[in-house]
């Protein structure tokens, strides 16, 4: 994948090591996004509520970024040498699906319908619209120039931080259609950089984001902090 950052990966799944990884982008500043990765269990892509919901919350709060990411493929050993992010893989964000909860439920789980795109739950009956992370987050395997920069300008798009012409894009086209609004932005000190939305300063403060007033309790297992460094 042709980058011009250098992104970070790391667990926020365990409160240690989500605490140690937030304190080290906290110096270096830039865009985290949030990634739920979720595996088939018995065909079905399971989602525990409680979780669901805070980061439901996390997403109305930064709209572009929060994700849940599930494979096409129900075997987890698929090879995956695609130049594409995510390869094969489906996406949708919390927020999707939370309203189809009700009070007191654990967990909500779904089929995948690969032609309709979506996520179905047959009772009560429940549709949720699903992108393919291609289409949703940016794409390579597509080469032309143009179908990039197509891909780049879609809201939730990562790729405008990795292709290597966008600081240059950005600054040709029009910059009011142009908001780095994904992902939340996360810099000790935040000053300097373009902020349309709170920026998290502080180690506690992303705590509270999670829900976890009394700070430091686990989440479920498989979700995961993307950082696109700000240069
Ligand atoms: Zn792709």
């Amino acid at each position: 994948m042709p980058l011009n950052r250098n992104p970070k990966w790391f667990g926020l799944t365990q409160a240690q090591e989500r605490r140690v990884g937030i304190d080290a982008i906290l110096g270096i500043g830039g865009r985290l996004v949030l990634f739920q990765f979720k595996a088939w269990q018995s065909d079905r892509i399971k989602l525990e509520c409680d979780q669901l919901k805070k980061l439901t919350a996390v997403q109305l709060k930064y709209p572009h970024s929060t994700f849940y990411v599930f494979p096409e493929a129900k075997d987890i050993y698929v090879a995956s040498r695609d130049p594409c992010l995510f390869p094969k893989a489906w996406v949708f964000k919390p927020n999707d699906v939370v309203s189809h909860v009700s009070e007191g439920q654990n967990y909500i789980s779904f089929d995948l319908d690969v032609a309709a795109k979506c996520l179905r739950q047959y009772r009560p009956s429940v549709h949720v619209s699903v992108d393919s992370a291609c289409a949703r987050l940016g794409c390579y395997c597509n080469t032309t120039r143009d179908k990039m920069l197509e891909s780049a300008l879609r809201p939730d798009s990562l790729l405008r931080f990795f292709t290597p012409a966008w600081d240059q894009i950005r600054r040709t086209a029009d910059s009011d259609s142009i908001v780095d609004s994904i992902g939340i932005p996360i810099a000790r000190n935040p000053q300097g950089l373009e902020l349309d939305v709170e920026p998290i300063t502080t180690e506690e403060q992303f705590e509270v984001l999670l829900g976890d007033r009394e700070a430091g309790g686990d989440l479920e297992p498989g979700a995961y902090g993307f950082f696109i460094p700000s240069k």
